[in-house]
C-alpha cells in the first residue's frame, strides 16, 4: 500500500514521503500529514522478538512506501549504531510505579537524537530519489540544544554540510562547550553579537533571500531545515513507542493486547503526536497523557478547547518545554477536523493573526485519546526527589514534568493501567536543576563539578557524551554581527 503525504492546509495534491521530507515545510505553510496511517500488521510477538533497528525497519517502512528495503535498512543501521550507548537504543526501565521509555542514550543526551540521527540518511536518500544535484546545506538558528543534535546527526553525512549559529551570551557553558566542540569536516559553527530571535531570524531571512537561493544553485548548493516539523522526524519517533510495546510483552510485563498509556513531557506536540500514531497503527493505548509545564497552554486548550498563546512566556527548568506555540498540534488539528485542510488553515490563520482558536465540539470528541496536566516548577523538583526517593532512579527535569503529571492523573482517575512515560533526557544533561531539587546547593558551582557530585551522589555513570567534551578541543571560534550572517555563510560555502 503506497502512503502518500498532503499538507495540513493544501488543496489536495499529494507527494511521496521523499519529497515531503525533502521540502520540509509544505509551499502553503501547512505540514505534510500521511493520507492514512497505516496499519502494523505485524504481530506483536514477532516485534518482541526484534531488535530495535528490526522493529524501526517495520514501522518506517509502513509509511515511508517509496523507500526500498534497502535504503531504509542503509538509513536505520547509520542511525542506530555505536552513537548509542546501550544496544537496546531506547531501553525501558521500572521505577516509582512506571516504566521510563529512556530516549536519551544517544550522542547528545536527549531524545531529539532519535529522530535526528535518522533524518540526514533520509534526506540525503531522498535527494538522490530525486534527483537532487546540489549538495544540501542545513542552516540552523539554535537556542541550544536542536542545533547540537543536528550537528551531531549530520556530521561527517555525505552530500551534507550543516552551519549552526547560536547567541554568544545566550547559552549554558555547557551547551557552548558541546557546540564548539563538534567534530565533523563539514559542520560549522558560528556564534554571533545578539540573542535567539535575532539569529533565528536572519537565518529565516536568509531561507527566503532568492538572489542567496540562485548564488547557492550556481556553487551547487541549496539549504535545507533539519526543523522539528519535518515528517522524516516525526516517523521514527512512532518506532520506539511500538519498541516499548513489544518490549512489555517481551518481558512478561503485560499482555498481548493489554492496554498501556503513555505520559509525554510535551512542548511542540512531536514526541505526543508519534504516540498518537503508533495507537492508530494498531498499539493498545488507553491514554495519552500531553505533561505541560508552567508553559501550559497545551493543558489549557485540552481543558476548554481554546488554543491561546496570548500569555507570558515563563522560563522554567525544562526548557526544552518552553514554548507557546506547540507547530506539531497542527497535524492533529487538522486530523479532528475531518481532514479539513480548510478548516485547519481559518485555524492556524487565526493563531497567527488573534493569537488564540477556538474548536468546535465536534472536533473536540476528537481528543478522547488525550488528557492534560501541568506540573509547577516546585511539582517537578518533587517528582524528581519522590522518583530518588522511591527507586532510586534518576530524572531529569523534562522527564520529572512527565512524572508528575502522571501522579495527578492517577490522583484523579485511580487508573491503573500499565504506564510508559517517556524519558527525553538524561539527567546529566540538566545537571543543576536536578541537583537542586535534591537538596544539594549548586549555586557558585560550575557545570562540570556539578556532574561530578552527581556522579558521587548518585552512581550513575557520566555518559560519554558529557566525559567528552570536559576535555575536547575547541574547534570553532568564528563570532560575527547579525547583520554579517549571510556573508558567514557564503564564506563557508564559497571559500
Ligand atoms: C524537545 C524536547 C521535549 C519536547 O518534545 P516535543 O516533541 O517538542 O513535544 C521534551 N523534552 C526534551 C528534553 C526535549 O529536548
Amino acid at each position: 500500500m503506497q502512503i502518500l503525504y498532503k499538507s495540513t492546509r493544501g488543496k489536495g495534491e499529494a507527494v511521496t514521503a521523499s519529497q515531503a521530507i525533502l521540502q520540509g515545510l509544505s509551499k502553503d505553510g501547512g505540514l505534510y500529514v500521511p493520507t492514512q496511517i497505516p496499519s502494523l500488521d505485524v504481530p506483536v510477538e514477532k516485534l518482541s522478538q526484534m531488535s530495535y533497528q528490526e522493529v524501526a525497519y517495520e514501522v518506517l517502512s509502513r509509511f515511508l512506501t517509496d523507500y526500498t528495503e534497502e535504503e531504509l535498512k542503509h538509513c536505520i543501521n547509520c542511525a542506530y549504531d555505536s552513537k548509542f550507548d546501550v544496544k537496546e537504543i531506547a531501553p525501558l526501565t521500572r521505577a516509582d510505579g512506571a516504566y521510563f521509555l529512556e530516549l536519551y542514550h544517544g550522542a547528545t543526551i536527549a531524545f531529539k537524537d532519535m529522530a535526528l540521527s535518522i533524518l540526514p540518511h533520509l534526506l540525503t536518500t531522498a535527494a538522490k530519489k530525486n534527483q537532487v544535484k546540489n549538495e544540501i546545506v542545513i542552516l540552523t538558528a539554535t537556542s541550544g540544544d536542536t542545533g547540537k543534535a543536528a550537528m551531531a546527526g549530520f556530521a561527517d553525512v555525505p552530500g551534507t554540510k550543516i552551519i549552526v549559529f547560536y547567541p554568544k551570551n545566550g547559552v549554558s557553558a555547557i551547551q557552548e562547550k558541546q557546540m564548539v566542540t563538534q567534530k565533523g569536516k563539514n559542520t560549522y559553527v558560528v556564534s554571533i553579537n545578539g540573542n535567539f530571535d535575532d539569529a533565528q531570524t536572519a537565518v529565516k531571512k536568509m531561507f527566503n533571500d532568492s538572489e542567496m537561493k540562485a548564488e547557492l544553485d550556481q556553487a551547487g548548493y541549496q539549504f535545507s531545515s533539519a526543523n522539528s516539523i519535518n515528517i522524516g522526524r516525526l516517523v521514527p519517533q512512532v518506532a520506539y513507542y511500538v519498541y516499548a510495546y513489544a518490549s512489555m510483552v517481551g518481558s512478561g510485563a503485560i499482555r498481548d493486547g493489554e492496554k498501556i498509556n503513555i505520559v509525554v513531557p510535551t512542548g511542540n506536540f512531536g514526541n505526543i503526536l508519534a504516540a498518537l500514531y503508533a495507537k492508530l497503527m494498531g498499539i493498545p493505548v488507553n491514554k495519552l497523557i500531553c505533561a505541560s509545564n508552567e508553559n501550559k497552554v497545551l493543558y489549557d486548550f485540552f481543558a476548554d478547547g481554546t488554543y491561546d498563546r496570548r500569555r507570558e512566556f515563563v522560563l522554567t527548568s525544562s526548557p526544552s518545554m518552553d514554548i507557546l506555540i506547540s507547530s506539531n498540534l497542527e497535524r492533529l488539528i487538522y486530523r479532528i477536523a475531518g481532514n479539513d485542510p480548510l478548516k485547519c488553515a481559518e485555524l492556524m490563520n487565526s493563531l497567527s493573526v488573534n493569537g488564540s482558536y477556538t474548536i468546535t465540539e465536534d472536533m473536540k470528541a476528537g481528543l478522547a485519546d488525550f488528557c492534560g496536566y501541568y506540573c509547577s516548577e516546585e511539582d517537578t523538583a518533587q517528582a524528581i526527589a519522590d522518583t530518588w526517593n522511591h527507586s532510586r532512579y534518576l530524572i531529569d527535569t523534562h522527564t520529572a514534568v512527565a512524572a508528575g503529571a502522571y501522579r495527578k492523573y492517577v490522583k484523579d482517575t485511580r487508573d491503573e493501567t500499565p504506564t510508559v512515560i517517556a524519558s527525553t533526557a538524561s539527567p546529566y544533561k540538566f545537571g543543576r536543576s536536578v541537583m537542586s531539587a535534591l537538596g544539594l546547593n549548586c549555586e557558585a558551582k560550575d557545570d562540570f563539578t556539578i556532574v561530578d557530585e552527581m556522579t558521587a551522589f548518585s552512581g550513575v555513570p557520566v555518559p560519554k557524551a558529557v566525559e567528552e567534551i570536559r576535555t575536547a578541543p575547541v574547534l570553532h571560534d568564528t563570532v560575527v554581527d547579525v547583520p554579517d550572517m549571510p556573508d558567514a555563510v557564503r564564506k563557508i560555502l564559497m571559500k
